[in-house]
Protein backbone atom coordinates (compact mmCIF):
# COMPACT_ATOMS: atom_id res chain seq x y z
CA UNK A 1 0.00 0.00 0.00
CA UNK A 2 1.31 3.71 -0.43
CA UNK A 3 -0.50 6.48 0.41
CA UNK A 4 0.81 9.44 -1.68
CA UNK A 5 1.37 13.20 -0.40
CA UNK A 6 -0.51 13.00 2.84
CA UNK A 7 -1.84 15.98 4.25
CA UNK A 8 -0.12 15.70 7.85
CA UNK A 9 1.40 12.12 9.19
CA UNK A 10 1.25 12.00 13.15
CA UNK A 11 4.23 9.45 13.88
CA UNK A 12 3.54 9.52 18.01
CA UNK A 13 7.51 9.06 18.11
CA UNK A 14 10.38 10.04 20.24
CA UNK A 15 9.81 13.39 19.18
CA UNK A 16 6.05 13.79 18.45
CA UNK A 17 6.72 14.62 14.86
CA UNK A 18 3.96 15.68 12.27
CA UNK A 19 5.44 15.22 8.83
CA UNK A 20 3.63 16.90 5.90
CA UNK A 21 3.26 16.40 2.22
CA UNK A 22 4.94 12.68 2.64
CA UNK A 23 4.38 8.94 1.40
CA UNK A 24 3.76 6.13 3.50
CA UNK A 25 4.72 2.68 2.13
CA UNK A 26 3.37 -0.57 3.53
CA UNK A 27 4.80 -4.15 2.32
CA UNK A 28 3.61 -6.97 4.03
CA UNK A 29 2.56 -5.46 7.02
CA UNK A 30 5.17 -3.71 7.99
CA UNK A 31 6.01 -0.03 7.37
CA UNK A 32 8.58 0.49 5.06
CA UNK A 33 9.53 3.93 3.69
CA UNK A 34 7.78 7.27 4.86
CA UNK A 35 9.18 9.90 3.16
CA UNK A 36 9.31 12.40 -0.50
CA UNK A 37 8.45 10.62 -3.77
CA UNK A 38 8.58 6.99 -3.01
CA UNK A 39 8.08 4.57 -5.77
CA UNK A 40 6.02 1.76 -5.10
CA UNK A 41 5.11 -1.58 -7.07
CA UNK A 42 2.50 -1.67 -9.47
CA UNK A 43 0.55 -3.81 -7.64
CA UNK A 44 -0.06 -1.80 -4.52
CA UNK A 45 -3.03 -0.05 -3.42
CA UNK A 46 -2.73 3.44 -4.03
CA UNK A 47 -4.43 6.19 -1.18
CA UNK A 48 -4.12 9.55 -2.26
CA UNK A 49 -3.60 11.76 1.21
CA UNK A 50 -3.71 15.17 0.17
CA UNK A 51 -6.79 15.66 2.13
CA UNK A 52 -5.95 13.23 4.72
CA UNK A 53 -4.39 13.44 8.89
CA UNK A 54 -2.81 10.19 9.37
CA UNK A 55 -2.42 8.89 12.56
CA UNK A 56 -1.23 5.76 14.52
CA UNK A 57 -4.02 2.91 14.52
CA UNK A 58 -5.77 3.44 18.41
CA UNK A 59 -5.07 0.60 20.45
CA UNK A 60 -8.38 -0.44 23.00
CA UNK A 61 -6.48 -1.40 26.79
CA UNK A 62 -9.98 -3.13 28.10
CA UNK A 63 -13.42 -4.43 27.46
CA UNK A 64 -15.76 -6.51 27.20
CA UNK A 65 -17.59 -7.23 24.43
CA UNK A 66 -20.01 -9.46 25.30
CA UNK A 67 -22.03 -6.28 27.25
CA UNK A 68 -22.44 -4.78 23.62
CA UNK A 69 -26.17 -6.61 24.27
CA UNK A 70 -26.68 -4.92 26.72
CA UNK A 71 -26.71 -1.41 26.48
CA UNK A 72 -28.93 1.64 26.34
CA UNK A 73 -31.69 0.05 29.43
CA UNK A 74 -34.17 2.01 30.33
CA UNK A 75 -33.92 0.32 34.09
CA UNK A 76 -30.19 1.15 33.91
CA UNK A 77 -29.87 4.81 35.54
CA UNK A 78 -25.77 4.93 36.30
CA UNK A 79 -26.49 8.48 38.41
CA UNK A 80 -28.93 6.46 40.51
CA UNK A 81 -27.10 2.67 41.39
CA UNK A 82 -24.74 1.60 43.35
CA UNK A 83 -22.15 -0.87 41.66
CA UNK A 84 -24.00 -3.90 43.66
CA UNK A 85 -27.26 -2.81 42.37
CA UNK A 86 -25.82 -2.62 39.00
CA UNK A 87 -24.61 -6.17 39.21
CA UNK A 88 -27.78 -7.44 40.63
CA UNK A 89 -29.99 -6.00 37.58
CA UNK A 90 -27.29 -6.77 34.99
CA UNK A 91 -25.93 -10.50 35.87
CA UNK A 92 -29.01 -12.29 35.28
CA UNK A 93 -29.19 -10.86 31.88
CA UNK A 94 -25.33 -12.08 31.24
CA UNK A 95 -25.68 -15.14 32.98
CA UNK A 96 -28.23 -15.97 29.82
CA UNK A 97 -26.21 -15.49 27.05
CA UNK A 98 -24.68 -18.54 24.82
CA UNK A 99 -21.98 -18.91 22.39
CA UNK A 100 -23.50 -16.87 19.73
CA UNK A 101 -24.51 -13.81 21.78
CA UNK A 102 -20.98 -13.06 22.86
CA UNK A 103 -19.94 -13.68 18.66
CA UNK A 104 -22.58 -10.95 17.68
CA UNK A 105 -21.71 -8.78 20.88
CA UNK A 106 -18.37 -8.97 19.42
CA UNK A 107 -19.06 -7.93 16.05
CA UNK A 108 -20.63 -5.04 17.28
CA UNK A 109 -18.18 -3.84 19.23
CA UNK A 110 -15.04 -4.32 17.07
CA UNK A 111 -17.14 -2.60 14.29
CA UNK A 112 -17.21 0.33 16.34
CA UNK A 113 -14.31 0.02 17.48
CA UNK A 114 -12.83 0.17 13.84
CA UNK A 115 -14.60 2.96 13.08
CA UNK A 116 -13.52 4.60 15.58
CA UNK A 117 -9.89 4.52 14.55
CA UNK A 118 -9.29 1.47 16.62
CA UNK A 119 -6.63 -1.29 15.06
CA UNK A 120 -5.94 -3.62 17.91
CA UNK A 121 -8.36 -4.23 20.19
CA UNK A 122 -7.78 -5.85 24.36
CA UNK A 123 -10.93 -7.52 25.34
CA UNK A 124 -12.04 -8.99 28.92
CA UNK A 125 -13.77 -12.22 28.68
CA UNK A 126 -15.02 -13.64 31.73
CA UNK A 127 -18.71 -14.41 31.10
CA UNK A 128 -18.13 -18.37 31.43
CA UNK A 129 -21.63 -19.23 32.55
CA UNK A 130 -23.41 -22.89 31.84
CA UNK A 131 -24.99 -21.33 28.96
CA UNK A 132 -22.07 -19.65 26.84
CA UNK A 133 -19.76 -22.77 27.04
CA UNK A 134 -16.05 -22.64 26.73
CA UNK A 135 -15.34 -21.82 22.86
CA UNK A 136 -16.35 -18.40 23.03
CA UNK A 137 -13.03 -16.93 22.71
CA UNK A 138 -12.81 -19.32 19.69
CA UNK A 139 -15.87 -17.52 18.05
CA UNK A 140 -13.99 -14.17 19.05
CA UNK A 141 -10.96 -14.89 17.60
CA UNK A 142 -13.07 -15.58 14.02
CA UNK A 143 -14.99 -12.57 14.51
CA UNK A 144 -11.71 -10.68 14.75
CA UNK A 145 -10.43 -12.42 11.66
CA UNK A 146 -13.69 -11.35 9.60
CA UNK A 147 -12.91 -7.43 9.97
CA UNK A 148 -9.27 -8.17 9.93
CA UNK A 149 -8.64 -6.87 13.17
CA UNK A 150 -5.74 -7.30 15.64
CA UNK A 151 -7.22 -9.02 18.78
CA UNK A 152 -5.32 -9.47 22.71
CA UNK A 153 -8.04 -12.61 23.94
CA UNK A 154 -8.40 -12.34 27.51
CA UNK A 155 -9.77 -15.15 28.91
CA UNK A 156 -11.38 -13.87 32.13
CA UNK A 157 -12.62 -16.16 34.98
CA UNK A 158 -14.65 -16.03 38.55
CA UNK A 159 -14.28 -18.55 40.92
CA UNK A 160 -15.41 -17.19 43.77
CA UNK A 161 -19.16 -18.45 45.08
CA UNK A 162 -21.33 -15.79 46.37
CA UNK A 163 -22.03 -17.56 49.99
CA UNK A 164 -17.88 -16.84 50.36
CA UNK A 165 -18.48 -12.82 49.43
CA UNK A 166 -17.96 -12.46 45.67
CA UNK A 167 -20.49 -10.75 43.67
CA UNK A 168 -21.12 -12.96 40.98
CA UNK A 169 -23.49 -14.93 40.60
CA UNK A 170 -22.75 -19.15 40.60
CA UNK A 171 -23.93 -19.60 37.52
CA UNK A 172 -20.46 -17.63 36.09
CA UNK A 173 -18.09 -19.24 37.98
CA UNK A 174 -15.61 -22.11 37.30
CA UNK A 175 -12.98 -23.67 39.23
CA UNK A 176 -9.44 -22.26 38.83
CA UNK A 177 -8.52 -25.81 37.43
CA UNK A 178 -10.96 -25.51 34.68
CA UNK A 179 -9.99 -21.86 34.04
CA UNK A 180 -6.16 -22.63 33.98
CA UNK A 181 -6.48 -25.78 31.51
CA UNK A 182 -8.90 -23.16 28.88
CA UNK A 183 -5.87 -20.62 29.22
CA UNK A 184 -3.59 -22.92 28.53
CA UNK A 185 -5.54 -24.82 25.51
CA UNK A 186 -6.21 -21.15 24.07
CA UNK A 187 -2.23 -19.79 24.66
CA UNK A 188 -1.32 -23.26 22.53
CA UNK A 189 -3.66 -22.47 20.04
CA UNK A 190 -3.85 -18.99 19.20
CA UNK A 191 -1.40 -17.07 20.84
CA UNK A 192 1.19 -15.39 18.48
CA UNK A 193 4.23 -13.55 19.74
CA UNK A 194 6.02 -12.87 16.71
CA UNK A 195 6.61 -9.21 15.47
CA UNK A 196 3.06 -8.17 13.83
CA UNK A 197 1.12 -10.68 15.91
CA UNK A 198 -2.27 -10.28 14.43
CA UNK A 199 -3.73 -12.50 17.81
CA UNK A 200 -2.51 -12.59 21.49
CA UNK A 201 -3.85 -14.71 24.05
CA UNK A 202 -3.87 -13.08 28.08
CA UNK A 203 -4.06 -14.78 31.28
CA UNK A 204 -6.90 -12.48 32.83
CA UNK A 205 -9.30 -13.51 35.80
CA UNK A 206 -11.81 -11.02 36.52
CA UNK A 207 -11.17 -9.45 40.03
CA UNK A 208 -9.40 -10.41 43.20
CA UNK A 209 -12.60 -9.92 45.04
CA UNK A 210 -14.68 -12.46 42.90
CA UNK A 211 -11.87 -15.11 42.79
CA UNK A 212 -9.77 -17.72 45.14
CA UNK A 213 -6.27 -15.91 45.97
CA UNK A 214 -4.75 -19.23 44.15
CA UNK A 215 -6.85 -18.42 40.97
CA UNK A 216 -4.64 -15.62 40.69
CA UNK A 217 -1.71 -16.99 41.87
CA UNK A 218 -1.81 -19.77 39.19
CA UNK A 219 -2.72 -17.43 36.75
CA UNK A 220 0.70 -15.78 37.09
CA UNK A 221 2.30 -18.61 37.04
CA UNK A 222 0.91 -19.70 33.96
CA UNK A 223 1.11 -16.84 32.35
CA UNK A 224 5.14 -16.27 33.52
CA UNK A 225 5.25 -19.72 32.11
CA UNK A 226 4.35 -19.08 28.80
CA UNK A 227 5.42 -15.44 28.63
CA UNK A 228 1.99 -14.17 27.87
CA UNK A 229 0.37 -11.07 29.00
CA UNK A 230 -1.79 -10.59 32.84
CA UNK A 231 -4.76 -8.56 33.42
CA UNK A 232 -7.44 -7.84 36.08
CA UNK A 233 -9.48 -5.15 37.27
CA UNK A 234 -7.77 -3.38 40.24
CA UNK A 235 -8.70 -0.35 42.02
CA UNK A 236 -11.92 0.03 40.87
CA UNK A 237 -14.07 -0.15 44.04
CA UNK A 238 -13.34 -3.60 45.83
CA UNK A 239 -10.29 -1.38 48.04
CA UNK A 240 -12.29 -1.55 51.49
CA UNK A 241 -14.18 -5.11 51.06
CA UNK A 242 -10.20 -6.62 50.18
CA UNK A 243 -8.81 -4.74 52.69
CA UNK A 244 -11.30 -6.09 55.04
CA UNK A 245 -10.95 -9.63 53.82
CA UNK A 246 -7.21 -9.81 53.82
CA UNK A 247 -5.71 -6.87 55.61
CA UNK A 248 -4.16 -6.21 52.19
CA UNK A 249 -4.18 -3.32 50.05
CA UNK A 250 -5.57 -3.86 46.29
CA UNK A 251 -1.63 -3.60 45.00
CA UNK A 252 -0.03 -5.80 48.19
CA UNK A 253 -3.05 -8.39 47.13
CA UNK A 254 -1.93 -9.02 43.68
CA UNK A 255 1.79 -8.38 44.72
CA UNK A 256 1.05 -11.19 47.00
CA UNK A 257 -0.11 -13.30 44.23
CA UNK A 258 2.96 -12.41 41.98
CA UNK A 259 0.30 -10.75 39.53
CA UNK A 260 2.18 -7.45 38.80
CA UNK A 261 5.04 -5.94 37.16
CA UNK A 262 6.28 -5.42 33.49
CA UNK A 263 3.48 -8.21 32.10
CA UNK A 264 0.93 -7.27 33.67
CA UNK A 265 -1.82 -4.54 33.26
CA UNK A 266 -4.78 -3.62 35.52
CA UNK A 267 -8.18 -1.78 34.58
CA UNK A 268 -9.21 1.39 36.17
CA UNK A 269 -7.06 2.23 39.25
CA UNK A 270 -9.69 5.33 40.27
CA UNK A 271 -8.89 4.18 43.70
CA UNK A 272 -4.84 4.42 44.15
CA UNK A 273 -3.30 7.09 45.76
CA UNK A 274 -0.04 8.74 44.76
CA UNK A 275 2.34 6.23 46.88
CA UNK A 276 0.54 3.23 45.43
CA UNK A 277 0.40 5.05 41.77
CA UNK A 278 4.27 5.34 42.86
CA UNK A 279 4.33 1.80 43.88
CA UNK A 280 2.89 0.42 40.30
CA UNK A 281 5.80 2.77 38.34
CA UNK A 282 8.63 1.14 40.41
CA UNK A 283 7.27 -2.66 39.45
CA UNK A 284 6.56 -1.37 35.99
CA UNK A 285 3.03 -2.49 36.18
CA UNK A 286 0.89 -1.02 33.54
CA UNK A 287 -2.70 1.22 33.62
CA UNK A 288 -6.05 0.76 31.54
CA UNK A 289 -7.13 4.46 31.69
CA UNK A 290 -11.32 4.27 31.12
CA UNK A 291 -12.59 7.88 31.16
CA UNK A 292 -16.15 6.54 30.80
CA UNK A 293 -16.44 4.84 33.68
CA UNK A 294 -15.34 7.40 36.10
CA UNK A 295 -17.90 9.59 34.28
CA UNK A 296 -20.61 6.82 34.72
CA UNK A 297 -19.86 5.11 38.22
CA UNK A 298 -16.44 6.14 39.53
CA UNK A 299 -16.39 7.92 42.79
CA UNK A 300 -13.30 9.62 42.18
CA UNK A 301 -11.71 10.92 39.09
CA UNK A 302 -8.39 9.05 38.17
CA UNK A 303 -5.23 10.60 38.95
CA UNK A 304 -3.90 9.66 35.48
CA UNK A 305 -1.77 13.32 35.60
CA UNK A 306 0.19 11.46 38.17
CA UNK A 307 0.60 8.16 36.69
CA UNK A 308 1.50 10.35 33.83
CA UNK A 309 4.60 12.38 35.95
CA UNK A 310 5.22 8.83 37.60
CA UNK A 311 6.05 7.37 33.61
CA UNK A 312 3.53 4.36 33.82
CA UNK A 313 3.16 2.50 31.59
CA UNK A 314 -0.92 3.94 30.63
CA UNK A 315 -3.22 2.91 28.00
CA UNK A 316 -7.16 3.92 27.20
CA UNK A 317 -9.83 2.18 27.13
CA UNK A 318 -13.33 1.95 26.38
CA UNK A 319 -14.32 -0.47 28.92
CA UNK A 320 -17.59 -3.09 28.68
CA UNK A 321 -21.01 -1.63 27.81
CA UNK A 322 -21.90 -2.07 31.65
CA UNK A 323 -20.13 1.12 32.07
CA UNK A 324 -20.02 2.45 28.40
CA UNK A 325 -22.84 2.53 26.40
CA UNK A 326 -20.42 2.81 23.09
CA UNK A 327 -17.36 1.61 21.79
CA UNK A 328 -16.18 5.03 20.75
CA UNK A 329 -12.38 5.08 21.64
CA UNK A 330 -11.59 8.24 19.55
CA UNK A 331 -14.33 9.60 22.11
CA UNK A 332 -12.14 8.70 24.81
CA UNK A 333 -9.60 10.43 23.96
CA UNK A 334 -11.32 13.82 24.64
CA UNK A 335 -13.18 12.50 27.60
CA UNK A 336 -9.52 11.64 29.40
CA UNK A 337 -8.38 14.58 28.62
CA UNK A 338 -11.62 16.96 29.88
CA UNK A 339 -11.58 14.45 32.56
CA UNK A 340 -8.26 15.75 33.76
CA UNK A 341 -9.05 19.48 32.68
CA UNK A 342 -11.85 19.12 36.08
CA UNK A 343 -9.07 17.84 38.09
CA UNK A 344 -6.43 20.36 37.56
CA UNK A 345 -7.10 22.82 39.72
CA UNK A 346 -6.61 20.96 42.73
CA UNK A 347 -3.47 20.14 41.32
CA UNK A 348 -0.10 21.65 42.26
CA UNK A 349 1.38 20.97 39.06
CA UNK A 350 0.50 21.11 35.33
CA UNK A 351 -2.05 18.63 33.67
CA UNK A 352 -0.17 16.72 30.96
CA UNK A 353 -0.27 18.67 27.34
CA UNK A 354 -3.77 17.66 25.02
CA UNK A 355 -1.24 16.02 22.75
CA UNK A 356 0.46 13.16 25.42
CA UNK A 357 -3.66 11.75 25.16
CA UNK A 358 -3.44 10.71 21.94
CA UNK A 359 0.10 9.38 22.73
CA UNK A 360 -1.91 7.25 25.66
CA UNK A 361 -3.83 5.73 23.13
CA UNK A 362 -1.19 4.61 20.78
CA UNK A 363 2.27 4.27 22.32
CA UNK A 364 0.79 4.04 25.86
CA UNK A 365 -1.26 1.20 24.84
CA UNK A 366 0.89 -0.57 23.05
CA UNK A 367 3.62 -0.59 25.90
CA UNK A 368 0.39 -2.16 28.02
CA UNK A 369 -0.56 -4.72 25.86
CA UNK A 370 3.94 -5.35 25.23
CA UNK A 371 3.71 -4.70 21.92
CA UNK A 372 7.18 -3.06 20.57
CA UNK A 373 5.69 -3.08 17.24
CA UNK A 374 2.96 -0.83 17.43
CA UNK A 375 2.09 2.56 18.35
CA UNK A 376 3.89 4.30 16.29
CA UNK A 377 4.07 5.39 12.72
CA UNK A 378 7.52 4.66 11.92
CA UNK A 379 9.39 2.16 9.43
CA UNK A 380 9.71 -1.48 10.60
CA UNK A 381 6.54 -1.30 12.45
CA UNK A 382 3.14 -2.25 11.98
CA UNK A 383 1.41 -0.67 9.06
CA UNK A 384 -1.64 0.29 11.47
CA UNK A 385 -3.27 3.99 10.71
CA UNK A 386 -6.24 5.74 10.85
CA UNK A 387 -7.11 8.68 8.97
CA UNK A 388 -9.27 11.81 8.32
CA UNK A 389 -10.28 13.93 5.96
CA UNK A 390 -9.26 17.26 7.05
CA UNK A 391 -11.31 19.02 4.41
CA UNK A 392 -14.13 19.67 6.37
CA UNK A 393 -15.48 22.88 8.24
CA UNK A 394 -15.84 20.78 11.60
CA UNK A 395 -11.70 20.89 11.56
CA UNK A 396 -11.45 24.40 9.48
CA UNK A 397 -8.57 26.37 11.75
CA UNK A 398 -7.37 23.26 13.77
CA UNK A 399 -4.77 22.43 11.11
CA UNK A 400 -2.39 23.52 13.22
CA UNK A 401 -1.63 21.10 15.72
CA UNK A 402 -2.78 17.71 13.98
CA UNK A 403 -1.73 15.37 16.94
CA UNK A 404 -3.49 17.32 19.35
CA UNK A 405 -6.98 17.93 17.14
CA UNK A 406 -8.46 14.63 18.19
CA UNK A 407 -7.81 15.24 22.03
CA UNK A 408 -9.16 18.80 21.90
CA UNK A 409 -11.35 19.15 19.28
CA UNK A 410 -12.67 15.59 18.75
CA UNK A 411 -13.21 13.88 15.97
CA UNK A 412 -16.83 14.24 14.62
CA UNK A 413 -18.35 11.00 13.16
CA UNK A 414 -16.37 8.28 11.83
CA UNK A 415 -13.14 8.05 10.50
CA UNK A 416 -12.50 7.91 7.48
CA UNK A 417 -9.84 4.98 6.66
CA UNK A 418 -8.40 2.45 9.12
CA UNK A 419 -6.13 0.59 8.09
CA UNK A 420 -4.46 -2.84 9.89
CA UNK A 421 -1.83 -4.48 8.93
CA UNK A 422 -1.28 -2.66 5.31
CA UNK A 423 -4.85 -3.61 4.57
CA UNK A 424 -7.91 -1.23 4.32
CA UNK A 425 -10.72 -2.47 6.65
CA UNK A 426 -12.78 0.77 6.72
CA UNK A 427 -13.26 3.46 4.44
CA UNK A 428 -15.62 5.68 3.31
CA UNK A 429 -18.26 4.62 5.57
CA UNK A 430 -17.98 1.13 4.63
CA UNK A 431 -16.32 -2.08 5.49
CA UNK A 432 -14.90 -3.46 1.82
CA UNK A 433 -16.49 -7.00 1.45
CA UNK A 434 -18.67 -7.09 4.22
CA UNK A 435 -22.87 -6.27 4.47
CA UNK A 436 -23.43 -4.12 7.33
CA UNK A 437 -26.73 -4.59 7.02
CA UNK A 438 -26.79 -7.99 7.39
CA UNK A 439 -24.67 -7.49 10.68
CA UNK A 440 -26.94 -5.56 11.78
CA UNK A 441 -29.77 -7.87 10.80
CA UNK A 442 -28.58 -10.72 12.61
CA UNK A 443 -26.65 -8.65 15.99
CA UNK A 444 -30.69 -7.41 16.26
CA UNK A 445 -32.21 -10.90 15.92
CA UNK A 446 -29.91 -12.43 18.88
CA UNK A 447 -30.38 -9.46 21.04
CA UNK A 448 -33.96 -9.78 20.76
CA UNK A 449 -34.36 -13.29 21.04
CA UNK A 450 -31.72 -12.93 24.69
CA UNK A 451 -34.08 -10.31 26.07
CA UNK A 452 -37.34 -12.23 25.47
CA UNK A 453 -35.62 -15.64 26.98
ZN1 LIG B 1 -14.04 -3.76 33.03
Amino acid sequence: MLVKNIHSLVTCDDHNRVLHDVDLLIENGIIKAIGNNIIGHPEDTLIDGRQLLVYPGLINTHHHFFQSLVRNRVDLDWSQLSLLQWLQSIYPIFAKMDEECIYQATIIALAELIKSGCTTAFDHQYNYSKNAGSRVIDRQFEAAQLFGIRLHAGRGTNTLPMHEGSTIPDLMCETTDQFIDDCERLIGRYHDPRWGSMRQVVVAPCQPINCYPETFREAAALARAHDVSMHTHLGEGEKAALQARSGLSSIDWCIKQDFFGPTCWYAHGWEFSEPEIEQLASSNTGISHCPAPVFLVGAEITNVSYMQRQGLRLGLGVDGAASNDNSNLAECLRSAYLLQCLKAKELSYPIAEAREYLTMATRGSAACLNRPDLGQLKEGLCGDFFAINCDRLEYAATLHDPMALPVKVGINGPVDLTVINGRIVWQNGEFPYLDEAQLVARATEVANALMAR
